[in-house]
């Protein structure tokens, strides 16, 4: 469907739940999330019904994130029926990995066919740092798990964080000189209380290309990142500026939060509900906020911050 500026909204990324067994301080806060009740919850058939609405108005490509969707007891199902919609070509899904030992094949054969893992430093210190309270062997494991599973497309998704590991930019560049991965550079977004960082940990994507002055620009994939790539590397760096250099007039994304949320901006605090909803209800709901995607999410800096009223784990990044 498009929008009332002409955007093509072909993307929607659901948050099926706000949990995470990490704890990034970034995106959410050091107690976990205030839970909600279980029955303000979207259901299954709920996120079914909303991904038939979806694809019925034109959306091909879907998203699973959280929180950490493989917490979620259900999740294997869920990906298996929503890839099974009519109108659905792709099911993608981002994790940090900590649970894909045991998961990454059921997910692979449920039909996802991308994976993108979270991971912001190659040091197990600052890991466990950054996380609060993860391992890095336990992210090697996911990582291994992945490959293994065989999924079409990996990609690694590293939040840039001044005076954290700006001195690890080449680092995890050169992952892409080893392993056939794309790594992703992702500023860091201004959530409502997403950690206490001060000024200087906003970097702007153009920090990257300075550390790596040997980096060419590749044609994008069709994706909001920036593309480039280190001569004779396997995969593409990824970069990814939602605040120095926003990419809103091209965004053809709809989030939908596991309390049953449309937002049709990330950084908007507009809100549409479909919980409780037939799917002509839904439908309804879905063209309004299509429909009334805001132009762009406003400024967003270290000052201004994001008016989503959400932390990440809430959306779904
Ligand atoms: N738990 C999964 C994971 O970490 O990959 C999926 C959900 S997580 C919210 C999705 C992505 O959002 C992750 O790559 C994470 O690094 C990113 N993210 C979270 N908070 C962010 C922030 N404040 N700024 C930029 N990216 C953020
Ligand atoms: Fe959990 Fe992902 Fe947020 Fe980290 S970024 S706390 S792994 S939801």
């Amino acid at each position: 469907m498009i929008d009332r500026l002409g955007r093509n909204i072909t993307y929607l990324r659901i948050s099926v739940t706000d949990k995470c067994n990490l704890r990034c301080r970034y995106c959410m806060p050091e107690d976990g999330v205030c839970k909600k009740e279980h029955t303000d919850m979207l259901t299954e058939d709920e996120i079914i019904h909303a991904v038939e609405v979806a694809a019925e108005l034109g959306i091909t490509k879907i998203r699973i994130t959280g929180g950490e969707p493989l917490v979620k007891k259900n999740i294997v199902s869920i990906c298996r029926r929503t890839a099974a919609v009519e109108g659905i070509k792709e099911v993608c899904l981002t994790t940090n990995g900590v649970l894909l030992p045991q998961l990454a094949k059921p997910l692979k054969e449920a039909g996802v066919k991308r994976l993108n893992l979270s991971l912001d430093t190659l040091q197990p210190d600052k890991y466990a740092y950054i996380t609060r309270i993860g391992k890095m062997d336990t992210f090697r494991a996911g990582l291994d798990a992945a490959y293994a599973a065989g999924f079409e497309k990996i990609k690694i998704n590293s939040v840039l964080i001044g005076g954290f590991n700006d001195d690890e930019i080449e680092a995890m560049a050169n992952l892409t000189l080893e392993y056939p991965l794309d790594m992703r550079f992702i500023e860091l977004m201004p959530m409502y209380d997403s950690g206490d960082f001060g000024i200087d940990a906003y970097l702007p994507y153009s920090k990257v290309l300075e550390k790596l002055p040997e980096a060419v620009a590749v044609p994008q994939d069709g994706g909001v990142a920036k593309l480039y790539r280190l001569p004779g590397a396997k995969g593409n760096i990824g970069l990814i500026s939602p605040v120095s250099a926003h990419f809103c007039g091209e965004c053809n994304r709809l989030r939908l939060t596991s309390d049953g949320k449309l937002k049709p901006c990330l950084h908007a605090a507009d809100e549409y509900s479909i919980k409780g909803l037939d799917k002509a209800g839904m439908k309804a709901v879905f063209e309004k906020a299509i429909w009334n995607k805001p132009a762009w999410h406003g400024d967003l800096d270290a000052i201004h911050r994001s008016q989503a009223g959400r932390n990440m784990n809430e959306i779904g990044g």
